[in-house]
């Protein structure tokens, strides 16, 4: 019984296979007149046999947390079956195409993409160089993003090379394959006379360099500080999860996204020989590789399968960028490339700029990681009050005080680091997902072995933040005296254009705020005169509680308003060491600056 069980089962596995064949997904992209900034697209989709079939367009690529529209760039969209039949189409929504394709077995899709934003998250096309941002270039069939798919590109007849982290397929030029459409999507590619620098490896995985004019400066060099970068990251998480990674050098521009097993940074070797820039550019480079751990592999649980229709929105970027940032500093300070005093710097710079805003008392870290759609990837800009913060100011230095807390509570015994290997142990290689928001904490504190309750209170509320406590773990100090600014405070930043003072910023608070002045407002006089720059600045030598009379105009309205002017204090948020720290600080602190063997 059971063996004849076990017989029948075989045969109706064996006439499924036969009866339901695995639809098939083949791009070619075409590069033909590059002058034109038009990708030409061709699909072959085989094996959909439905009534009509919907092909889509993402509308975001994961890294970058913006919407970007992409269907808007695609034009002459067209269906054929073989022997030349048009299909009919219509627009089911704004990044859907439904194709009335009546079971046919075989669909010939083409579409023409126009590629004219330069940036990482875009595509681009001239006649010197194009780079795909796959999200933006690849339509999938709804509900089959699972599928296999391969891409063939044609480039311009007068390149010769393309960066890419997708894998190659033996013996066929510039055709490549991806497991799934989420491979696809997160591999970007650059194509055309590119440079290659020279490669490394570490653990036996290559590495390489690959970018459009990446500009002047000693090659060998920088590779060499890389590879220590890269080394450190991998000496802390233990694992190379890929084959080969690849940096893609797209060109001038700013901004970088990290990928499954590449990056698109953008780079044109600019300031690669001063000693400053350089290690900005190192900084900038580590946290893009680090990402290929964390927000690629341990990620929050939000964050894969992606929503391509929507985007996908999580409280916890303060985890998946906040603690990259952290790491990208550490990557250096282990590589033996930055200084203590650069690391120390790195989070006073950090702490300044997330206390000098007025948005930490409005929006949590977790707030700013949810509305990072909304408010852009580091806060509002152009509002009269910013009431957001940047996860990339906060994030990093919650990070800090957390791993400071975990080697207090554990005697240096564990660490930030541990956290992250068991996240990466636990549910990228266990469980294969991303963590909740929940279990990210239960593994911070069954590393630190003691319940973190004021801690995670800094990530959900607006709290001061009590950095003094949290440093003093490692035997570090931090100035946090309300110090007085020389001179009156007026609180309004303007420029002049032509004869026109326009107030550009107001300080939230200021005399001139509580007063109801407000960016671009005219400002026309000051007491009575005629407002120069000059007569502005010379406010401040006047005194706290003077009175002054600023003529503003918005609107066409002129209105007179009298402010008390006062004094404004800040604090430096200095970080020292402390004179005498006892065995467990001094520890501490000398684990957590080490420098690699
Ligand atoms: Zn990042």
């Amino acid at each position: 019984m059971y063996k004849r069980l076990c017989i029948s089962l075989s045969m109706l596995i064996a006439v499924l296979a036969v009866t339901a064949q695995a639809p098939e997904m083949n791009f070619t992209v075409s590069v033909k007149e590059p002058s034109t900034h038009v990708y030409e697209v061709r699909f072959e989709c085989n094996g959909v046999k439905k009534e009509w079939v919907d092909v889509k367009m993402p509308v975001w690529m994961p890294g970058y947390y913006q919407i970007l529209n992409y269907a808007d760039n695609v034009s002459a969209f067209h269906v054929e079956v073989p022997g030349g039949d048009t299909l009919k189409w219509e627009k089911a929504n704004y990044n859907t195409w439904r194709i009335y394709s009546n079971y046919a077995d075989r669909l010939n899709i083409s579409y023409n993409v126009k590629a004219v934003r330069h940036f990482v998250a875009t595509n681009y096309l001239d006649e010197e160089r194009g780079f795909i941002a796959p999200t933006g270039m690849f339509m999938h069939v709804d509900g089959l993003i699972n599928q296999p798919v391969t891409l063939t590109i044609e480039p311009y007849s007068k390149w010769d090379r393309i960066a890419t982290g997708l894998e190659p397929v033996k013996g066929k030029k510039y055709r490549y394959s991806a497991p799934d459409f989420d491979v696809l999507y997160d591999s970007p590619i650059l194509m055309g006379n590119l440079e290659e620098l020279p490669s490394f490896s570490v653990k036996g995985v290559p590495h390489y360099f690959i970018g459009y004019k990446p500009g002047q400066f000693d090659r060998q060099a920088f590779i060499n500080d890389l590879k220590k970068v890269v080394e450190a990251a991998v000496d802390m998480m233990g694992d190379i999860p890929f084959k080969h990674y690849t940096f893609i050098a797209i060109g001038p521009g700013g901004g970088g996204i990290e990928h499954l097993n590449s990056t698109a940074v953008s780079f044109d070797g600019t300031g690669m020989n001063t000693p400053e820039s350089r290690k900005r550019m190192l900084s900038f480079l580590a946290h893009e590789y680090f990402h290929h751990y964390n927000a690629k592999r341990i990620r929050p649980i939000e964050l894969g399968p992606f929503d391509y229709d929507k985007g996908s929105r999580t409280d916890m970027l303060w985890v998946a960028e906040g603690i990259t940032s952290y790491y990208e500093r550490f990557c250096l300070k282990r590589a033996g490339l930055i200084t203590e005093d650069d690391l120390l710097k790195n989070f006073e710079n950090h702490i300044r700029a997330y206390e000098n805003k007025p948005g930490r008392l409005f929006q949590s870290v977790a707030q700013a990681s949810y509305d990072t759609w909304a408010d852009g990837p580091f806060g509002r800009t152009g509002d009269d009050v910013n009431k957001t913060i940047s996860y990339y100011d906060k994030g990093p230095v919650l990070a800090m005080m957390l791993d400071f807390k975990i080697r207090h509570e554990t005697r240096n015994k564990r660490s930030l680091d541990d956290v992250m290997r068991t996240l990466y142990k636990d549910f990228y290689q266990a469980k294969r997902r991303g963590y909740t928001a929940k279990e990210f904490r239960e593994v911070c504190e069954k590393t630190a072995g003691v319940p973190l309750s004021s801690f995670f209170e800094y990530i959900y509320t607006v709290n001061d933040v009590d950095y003094a406590k949290y440093l003093g773990y490692a035997g570090l100090t931090i100035d946090t005296a309300n110090k007085p600014v020389p001179g009156a405070w007026l609180g309004i930043d303007a420029r002049a254009k032509n004869d026109t003072i326009i107030i550009s910023a107001v300080d939230w608070d200021s005399p001139a705020w509580l007063a109801g002045v407000r960016p671009r407002q005219v400002l026309k006089a000051i007491d009575g005169k005629p407002a120069t720059m000059q007569l502005l600045g010379e406010v401040k030598n006047k005194k706290a509680g003077n009175i002054v009379k600023l003529q503003v105009e918005q609107g066409g309205v002129l209105k007179t308003v009298p402010l008390i002017l006062s004094t404004q204090f800040t604090r430096s948020f200095t970080i020292g060491k402390t004179s005498r720290p006892d065995q467990l600080q001094s520890v501490i602190f000398k684990d957590w600056s080490r420098i690699n063997p």
